[in-house]
């Protein structure tokens, strides 16, 4: 568990608000964030890189709440965006569009057109036709698109495979063998303008060795560019540096930054970095309260208030998130409020045994966490932790439920940064046919 989220006389806090205070006052399911969490990892990337001409890109897709967006802003962070609609949430959350590299594979005309207009920093191009879209449409607005090539690596970043994204069956980047004729043909576009090279091999890294082997590749490029007169601004390493969830043992933010330096010793192209996980991970918590408990022939079920439209990683990945009581079995206590949906005969004795921690939604695949040993009721508040990164992003609408509440906590003071939604809003924009 990260400092920010601790136990105190057996009752779990964010920084220094008890979790069971905001479960009461914006109910559950709910994510909690902290601030606290959120500056201290994106100021390790800073203070790390100090000295060197730099900008963190926080990669938006992990966590686009425009509150965690408009924290980092604040920081100086630029952004690392893969759709035109992440763009609108930067500049909507104060972000500068001038710090901002657009990804992403299938980038539409539309969203080129937009971030010509908002003037971002770069394009990181996937392909050779979207060079040819890139170098037509700021043709027709009269501009100079500034561009990167995402070069993909073919390096194996050991993980999940389907966050691994720099080998060369991946759908990303442009292969390695072809890269260099690309530049030349970019080289050669008149409204275009290359600026920096970028990669990113995958998400949830433990290792540094696969970063390194990058961006020795890329830097071997670079000077088989620099050879033909082809010089960059910027080499933009990409995120992908894993959190603990569990057992992993991740490098440290300082000692992973410090081995890219070493790498890039004697450079002198600015370094751009596109953290998102690591920026928000175990800076956010998803607070549940148990529905009921379930005592099955083989086994037994806590169900909970939250489902897989709330935290999809288990079920996409069967990833494993820690899930915590908020309140020590030694230490129990009758809730202060309960909440109106609690019913009568709420407060039950714990039980404590080894559960299958499911939500409501109707499929298998509905788990939060497997054979958890936990001590609990009905009516049970539970946080499920390091859900900060690509919980809340990647939540749904299945089965009409209504997306979690937002909540970010700041020392003492918990402010709601996102209303749970109305289930009149999810089908506001529906019609039927008469
Ligand atoms: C998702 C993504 C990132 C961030 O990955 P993390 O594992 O969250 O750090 C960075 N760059 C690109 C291009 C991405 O698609």
């Amino acid at each position: 568990m990260s400092d920010y989220f601790h136990y105190q006389n057996g009752e779990l806090y964010a920084e220094q608000v008890p979790l069971e205070d905001i479960a009461a006052r914006f109910g559950t399911p709910c994510y909690v964030y902290s601030r606290a969490a959120l500056t201290d990892s994106f100021l390790q990337f800073a203070n790390a890189l100090q000295g060197r001409d730099h900008l963190i890109c926080y990669a938006v897709k992990a966590n686009s709440s425009l509150a965690i967006l408009n924290v980092f802003a604040r920081l100086g962070a630029g952004f690392d965006i893969v759709s035109g609609g992440e763009l609108k949430r930067v500049l909507a959350a104060g972000g500068d569009a001038r710090k901002v590299v657009f990804s992403g594979v299938g980038k539409t005309v539309a969203e080129i057109r937009l971030a010509l207009e908002a003037d971002i920093l770069c394009f990181n191009v996937e392909s050779a036709a979207e060079l040819e879209r890139l170098n037509q449409v700021a043709a027709g607005m009269g501009k100079v698109a500034p561009v990167s090539l995402r070069v993909n690596p073919d390096v194996d970043a050991k993980t999940h495979p389907y966050i691994s994204t720099g080998l060369k069956q991946n759908k990303f980047g442009v292969a390695y063998t072809e890269a260099v004729g690309l530049y030349r043909k970019a080289a050669k576009l008149p409204h275009l303008r290359i600026t920096g090279m970028d990669c990113h091999i995958g998400s949830q890294l433990t290792e540094t060795s696969p970063f390194i082997a990058a961006a020795k590749k890329i830097l071997a490029l670079v000077d088989v560019l620099a050879a033909e007169g082809i010089h960059l601004e910027h080499l933009d390493l990409g995120g992908g540096l894993g959190i603990c969830y569990d057992d992993e043992t991740p490098p440290a933010i300082g000692d992973y930054v410090a081995e890219l330096l070493a790498a890039l010793r004697g450079r002198g192209e600015k370094l751009i970095l596109e953290p998102g996980r690591i920026l928000v991970g175990n800076a956010g918590v998803l607070l549940t309260r148990v529905e009921y408990l379930k005592h099955g022939e083989e086994k037994n079920f806590a169900i909970v208030d939250a489902a897989m439209n709330d935290l999809m990683r288990p079920a996409l990945y069967d990833a494993f998130h820690n899930i915590v009581p908020v309140r020590l079995e030694n230490h129990a206590a009758p809730l202060p409020n309960p909440p109106p949906h609690a019913g009568e005969g709420a407060i039950e004795k714990s039980t404590s045994s080894i559960y299958e921690v499911v939500g409501p939604i109707c499929e298998t695949g509905d788990f939060i966490g497997h054979a958890r040993s936990l001590s609990i009721a009905p009516q049970s508040l539970l946080a499920v932790l390091s859900a900060g990164a690509y919980g809340m992003s990647m939540s749904s609408n299945y089965n009409t439920r209504p997306r979690a509440a937002e909540v970010m906590v700041e020392g003492k003071v918990m402010h709601l940064v996102r209303k749970r939604e109305e289930v009149e809003q999810l089908y506001s924009g529906e019609s039927v046919v008469v």
